[in-house]
């Protein structure tokens, strides 16, 4: 928790709370999810439902993201199989307010607004020690590797709780994991000035296009094989977007690496923000860098497969950003020094809100292509 806009608070418990609560789980180890109304509420480190330990933050979800992530684990893919636990409250992106808090936690207080960071590192280790929680090994995620926050209540330590400041609204507060993500890769690469390109403008590569524009990228180009994205964007800010599919299912193959080639002094562009995964748009988009380029590579490829180093790194002399999650907790001031400056808009990004027991169709949604980002809406508005 760092940030400055809310001082120090006193200690305090309040209210009475209802034994248990509504709770989206993997009840079995096989696709779907089940919305459970008995889930006994969270439990921190006193191991009692709904009391919070020293250092946790009770909180009250009021809106939450539908991510890939939980799409995985919706559809329980190998990824999830071999990492999710059996029986876990699914869900990591989300705005609500603080309900109790412990003894020791000073800077929130019940009635707080908070979303969190849903990467939860040790805080004891050697990189959460040196600045660098968000590579931290042992990371437990929200709703990955311990009950996360598609629940009427969740319990998260007040070391990951982010205050949300009272002129951003709720549904913006609710995705800040996903724009932390886009932020921290633009932020990462370095854009001022330059060209970029960004292959992949889903959830997070729309993000992006709209980050690097404030952050003054000068010739923006997106890869996107879906047309509702390319035109969307358009919209956010990009110059030029293309559909980087084979000509043979409606694409334009290289042609469109040849031309930013030939737009961008002859020499491809500046940056890469790799936003898709796909394994040809990390090739193609490696093939439209200028040597000397940097290339962030946040897209999570489902396998393993063949890329020459060699070309795209070595003789390129590249600069190659791994990059995971948010950057604790510089991407969360940028997110909000963003927002506040008007500077980005996420309600174009956000393409159906919808109430928590609709979960079903929200994955129905991402799985048809017709959802961008979808909030899921457990206790309406949070004032
Ligand atoms: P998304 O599914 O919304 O976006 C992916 C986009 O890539 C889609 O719009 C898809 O049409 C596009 N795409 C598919 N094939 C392509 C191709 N050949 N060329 C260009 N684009 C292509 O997913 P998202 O939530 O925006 O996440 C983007 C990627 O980032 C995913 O791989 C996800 O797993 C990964 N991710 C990484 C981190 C991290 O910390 N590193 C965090 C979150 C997500
Ligand atoms: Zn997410």
């Amino acid at each position: 928790m760092a940030a400055t806009t809310h001082p120090p608070t006193p200690r305090t418990t309040s209210g009475s709370l209802p034994k248990t609560m509504r709770a989206l789980i993997k009840s079995t180890a096989g696709p779907g999810l089940t919305l459970v109304t008995d889930r006994p509420l969270p439990s921190g480190s006193t191991g009692k439902p709904g009391e919070p330990g020293p250092n946790d933050v009770l909180v009250r979800v009021h809106k939450a993201g539908v991510c890939g992530t939980d799409r995985h684990i919706y559809e329980w893919d190998d990824w999830a199989a071999g990492r999710i636990p059996v029986g876990i409250v699914t869900g990591h992106e989300f705005v609500g307010v603080v309900v109790r808090v412990g003894s020791a936690v000073e800077q929130v207080k019940p009635g707080d607004r908070v979303s969190a960071e849903s990467h939860i590192a040790p805080g004891h280790d050697y990189n959460s020690l040196i600045g660098d929680a968000h590579v931290a090994r042992n990371m437990q995620i929200l709703g990955v590797d311990r009950d996360g926050i598609f629940a009427d209540y969740a319990m998260i330590p007040q070391s990951h709780i982010w205050p949300v400041n009272q002129d951003i609204p709720d549904k913006w507060a609710a995705i800040f994991d996903p724009f932390g993500n886009a932020v921290h890769t633009v932020m990462s690469a370095g854009v001022s000035v330059k060209s970029v390109l960004i292959t992949g403008a889903g959830i997070i590569g729309l993000m992006a296009v709209a980050v690097a524009k404030a952050a003054g990228a000068q010739q923006l180009f997106v890869a996107e094989p879906d047309p509702r994205r390319r035109e969307l964007a358009l919209k956010l800010g990009a110059k030029k977007a293309y559909n980087p599919l084979p000509k043979d299912k409606g694409g334009q193959g290289d042609d469109w690496v040849k031309e930013i080639k030939s737009t961008v002094q002859g020499e491809g562009v500046d940056v890469l923000l790799e936003m898709s995964g796909n394994a040809s748009a990390i090739v193609q988009g490696f093939r439209a860098m200028r040597q000397g380029g940097t290339a962030a590579l946040l897209g999570i490829p489902s396998k393993s497969f063949n890329f020459d180093i060699t070309e795209h790194i070595i003789f390129k002399g590249a600069d190659v950003l791994g990059i995971n999650g948010r950057q604790m907790w510089q991407t969360w001031f940028q997110m909000e020094r963003l927002i506040l400056a008007g500077a980005v808009n996420l309600d174009d990004i956000i393409t159906h809100e919808l109430p928590f027991e609709d979960y079903n169709r929200a994955f129905e949604l991402m799985q048809s292509g017709e959802g961008i980002k979808i909030v899921l809406d457990l206790n309406g508005p949070t004032r």
